[in-house]
């Protein structure tokens, strides 16, 4: 089985959609963002280790996430947990500009590595936990760790228009959280499926700093 049939599967389940996220999934092969190690699992759903204890979500996860961002051509985005980059190549795909942050330096280093060929992504090696307010406003934000809360600085980051999506929760259970900051700079905030992420680390995190 390869990425296409991969993609296949997901479109069938009903958690691919959108034609331009159908066409990103294309473009990104999950084999590219898996340890050699992991080459045989790259096409199954489910999370994969990356080392340093973390794991390359599931595709439907990433799916059903990146549906729910919905990034348009011109965005700016702001991912939280580059990990294995996997994410980041496929918003990469999506959007005008992404930014992605992550805390542990020896997966920055790969994920760097791997999304070489993106003149559209830059990995920063800090703790995202409170977003990243430099490069702010983005038109979209996507935590790939579990965040207890979503603090008001963090919403202040997003453009009005603009969409968050987290999962929010303690370390054991959480939430898929979608909020969407109205033009008046309202924010509305949907609670979606029941998700597991690993724990968001930081200030802004579960109570592990590093
Ligand atoms: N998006 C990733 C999923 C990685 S798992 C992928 O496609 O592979 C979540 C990642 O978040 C881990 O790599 C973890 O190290 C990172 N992380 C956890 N807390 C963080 C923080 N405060 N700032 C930035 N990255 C963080």
């Amino acid at each position: 089985m390869g990425n296409d049939a991969l993609v296949d599967r997901l479109r069938r389940k009903g958690i691919l959609r959108s034609d331009r996220v159908i066409a990103a999934f294309r473009s990104v092969d999950r084999a590219d963002f898996v340890p050699a190690s992991q080459a045989e699992h790259a096409y199954e759903d489910r999370p994969l280790p990356i080392g340093a204890g973390q794991t390359i979500s599931a595709p439907h996860m990433v799916a059903v996430m990146t549906e729910a961002l919905a990034p348009e051509e011109d965005d700016a985005v702001l991912e939280v947990g580059t990990g294995s980059g996997y994410q980041a190549a496929v918003l990469a795909e999506l959007a005008g500009e992404v930014v992605t942050t992550e805390i542990v330096a020896e997966l920055v280093e790969q994920a760097r590595e791997r999304l070489a060929a993106y003149d559209n992504v830059t990995v920063v090696e800090t703790d995202g936990s409170t977003g990243y307010v430099e490069a702010a406003p983005y038109d979209g934000i996507l935590y790939t760790a579990a965040a207890p809360d979503i603090a008001a600085g963090v919403l202040d980051q997003l453009a009005p228009g603009g969409t968050l999506v987290a999962p929010v929760g303690d370390r054991h259970r959480q939430d898929l959280t979608v909020y969407r900051k109205g033009e008046d700079g309202e924010i509305a905030r949907d609670v979606r499926s029941s998700v597991r992420f690993v724990p968001l680390k930081g200030a802004a995190g579960q109570g592990q700093t590093r």
